[in-house]
């Protein structure tokens, strides 16, 4: 096919699929611009960004303080990798440990990254510090976890989707129930758990919100246990629900911290690892490392990010225009709605089990009516729009929403 014989979507979504992986499956939509929360298909129409790249662009599409700053250090230095200093890391490193009130970060890439990264201090932490046997340190999980594609990531899966024919997996990960204190308090009795590893709320397996209380009754438990907590905040983090990280919904202070996604706003990849001394410095130079973490470009994109995440307000209005979504999805009386669920901008319409591709088709339908979102599972609709949105933008949406699932009436 030729730009001539097909529309120039299609003409796209060939070629990808000709010459891609096929490891994706998106809607068939073709983006080639984007502004706050708003993007632009190649034809030209607008629609509203309701998955926001799984919660990376919550500063908004393109924000200018962003790429202004991206701009600008891109024409001087980019890249020394770390067998040099650069004149940009320390500044970072003070930048946002004083922001969420850790010693030290380890700076990584991909969140995924940031997780491999959590698990190995975890395990360094409970031979050298907590007196764990070499090769014995336990990991406790919930299932229906997702922390990215990696064997290790994949390793700690319960979805078959996720780990079926990738095996042999990384071993020594206890998976319990999500939201089950009972079950962490048992798991917990085994004298080789080095660490718990916890979703505030579980994004992908369809924004699972577990009970008021969970993850302070979990952060004590571990704490009386002697065990490292270890928030996985790269979906939820950074202002998604309502808090600067969900985590602060209980005043849980996580034993290590690992943020991503919107750490640069959408514009590269960029994450972190936190934690105090005596956890982060269990790693020795020459441990562990990456060549582009902590790379210039990145440390001054990571600096706008949670700059611009002060000085617009994003907790404030995810934690305001959130409330208000949901009150406003509650007024839709639909039969195929099953629950309205979410904290902040991070929220999820549940549909009735029954038709598996209820949820496609409703995102397909979205999308025809100028909003992008995508099912997580067939009959969940994540809805999670950049943090910038105001509430005429929020109206116009609900309307949207309202006016698609009419369409499915019957
Ligand atoms: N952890 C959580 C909670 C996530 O939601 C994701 C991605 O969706 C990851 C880790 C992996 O991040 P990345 O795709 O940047 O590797």
């Amino acid at each position: 096919m030729t730009t001539e014989t097909a529309s120039k979507a299609d003409y796209l979504i060939e070629l990808e699929a000709k010459h891609g992986a096929h490891n994706y499956h998106p809607l068939p939509v073709v983006l080639e611009r984007g502004r706050g929360v708003y993007v632009w298909d190649v034809e030209g129409k607008r629609y509203y960004d309701f998955l926001s790249a799984y919660s990376a662009v919550n500063q908004g599409h393109c924000h200018p303080l962003i790429t202004d700053v991206l701009r600008k250090q891109a024409e001087k230095l980019t890249l020394t990798s770390r067998a040099f200093y650069n004149n940009v890391l320390g500044e970072y490193e003070k930048y946002i440990t004083e922001y969420f009130g850790y010693d030290k970060v380890l700076p990584m890439n991909t969140g995924v990254e940031a997780v491999e990264t959590a698990i190995k201090l975890a395990r360094k932490w409970a031979y050298e510090v907590k007196g764990i046997k070499e090769n014995k340190a336990k990991i406790i999980v919930p299932e229906n976890n997702f922390h990215g594609r990696t064997i290790l990531a994949i390793s700690a899966s319960t979805d078959p989707s996720s780990y079926s024919g990738f095996g042999p997996f990384v071993p020594n990960f206890v998976k319990i129930p999500y939201n089950d204190l009972s079950a962490l308090a048992k798991a917990l009795e085994d004298k080789e758990v080095a660490a718990f590893l916890v979703e505030p709320i579980q994004g992908e397996a369809g924004v699972v919100v577990p009970d008021e209380g969970y993850l302070a009754k979990a952060k004590y438990l571990c704490e009386s246990a002697g065990v490292l907590f270890i928030a996985d905040e790269v979906q939820t983090g950074l202002a998604r629900t309502g808090k600067l990280l969900a985590c602060d919904w209980e005043e849980v202070r996580p034993d290590i911290l690992i943020l991503g996604k919107a750490l640069s706003g959408g514009t590269l990849p960029v994450s972190a690892v936190l934690a105090d001394n005596p956890v982060m410095l269990t790693i020795k130079p020459g441990e562990h490392g990456s060549t582009y973490g902590g790379n210039p470009l990145a440390c001054k994109v990571a600096m706008a990010a949670l700059q611009v995440i002060k000085d617009d307000n994003l907790v404030y209005n995810a934690f305001y225009l959130g409330k208000y979504f949901r009150q406003e999805l509650n007024k839709i009386k639909h039969p195929l709605i099953e629950q309205i669920r979410g904290k902040g901008l991070l929220n999820a319409i549940v549909l009735h089990p029954g038709d598996k591709d209820l949820g496609w088709n409703l995102c397909l339908r979205l999308m025809e009516n100028g909003l992008l979102a995508k099912p997580t599972h067939d009959h969940i609709v994540r809805l999670a729009p950049p943090l910038c949105i105001t509430k005429e933008q929020m109206d116009e949406c609900v309307e949207i929403i309202t006016t698609t699932l009419q369409e499915f009436k019957d």
